[in-house]
Order: C-alpha cells, then sequence, then structure tokens
C-alpha cells in the first residue's frame, strides 16, 4: 500500500510559508545552523546542497522595506544635491547598502515567483508524482 497516499509535504508544490531552497528549486529539509559573534546568527541550509534558504513569505515584506528605503534615500540625495552637498555621500552609501541587499533579495524571489508559477501550471498528479520521484532520488543521493 506504500506510495498510494497523496504526499503529505511534497517539496515540489509552491508554498510560500515553507523555506525553500533555490539550487535545488525544491522545499528541502535543512539544517538550521545558529551561531554567535558579535551577533547570533542563523542559517537554513539545505540539507541536499547546503545552500542557504530562504522563506519567500518573510522575505517579501524585508524586501520591499528595503527598496522603499533605497529609493527615499536616492530622493534625499537628489533633494540634499544643490544646498547640502556634504550629506549627498552619505545618503548614497545608504541607499547602495539597503540597494543591494534588497536587489539580492530580490533576484531570489524572482526565482521563487518563476518556479511557483511553473509549478502552479502542472497538474495535480503530475506534481504528486515529480515530488516522489524526487524524493526518491534524495534518499538515493543520502546513502
Ligand atoms: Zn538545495
Amino acid at each position: 500500500m506504500t506510495g498510494e497516499e497523496p504526499l503529505e509535504r511534497n517539496p515540489h508544490v509552491p508554498d510560500s510559508g515553507r523555506y525553500w531552497c533555490y539550487r535545488c528549486k525544491a522545499h528541502n529539509d535543512f539544517d538550521h545552523i545558529t551561531w554567535r559573534s558579535n551577533d547570533t546568527y542563523e542559517k537554513m541550509s539545505c540539507v541536499r546542497c547546503q545552500a542557504s534558504m530562504f522563506n519567500p513569505a518573510r522575505t517579501k515584506p524585508v524586501m520591499v522595506g528595503l527598496l522603499g528605503f533605497t529609493l527615499v534615500a536616492l530622493l534625499f540625495a537628489l533633494a540634499l544635491w544643490r544646498d547640502y552637498r556634504g550629506y549627498v555621500a552619505g545618503c548614497l552609501g545608504f541607499a547602495a547598502f539597503s540597494g543591494l541587499i534588497g536587489f539580492m533579495m530580490l533576484y531570489y524571489m524572482n526565482l521563487w515567483w518563476s518556479w511557483s508559477r511553473f509549478q502552479r501550471a502542472k497538474s495535480a498528479e503530475q506534481l504528486e508524482q515529480e515530488g516522489r520521484q524526487y524524493i526518491v532520488l534524495i534518499e538515493k543521493e543520502q546513502k
């Protein structure tokens, strides 16, 4: 009877609330790594390829915030350009910093969006079959 009941957690069905590996393009299991130096760092490391995984539902608001901040910092730089040129470099520095991280997140979110669009176009049976084959593949790899 095994292999006939539907998968409870199909790694190939997009779920923005679950951690996703951009390299494997799947909701793989992950190792939660935390370490302390000056700050506490944590990383969700894909059990299959060790890439850092991310949670689309949590990343999106941070990304929007950072890109919004970048825009505001750029507008400030523009507004200060004529009379307060001394502050412009600072504004541009902030904009560059938040922009860099924001666009990096945008890049990964884009990978997520295109994958989830692609997956949603498939039928439930197809996803089910893909998910099963994928799980078998991972089990083989881990041996
Ligand atoms: Zn991976």
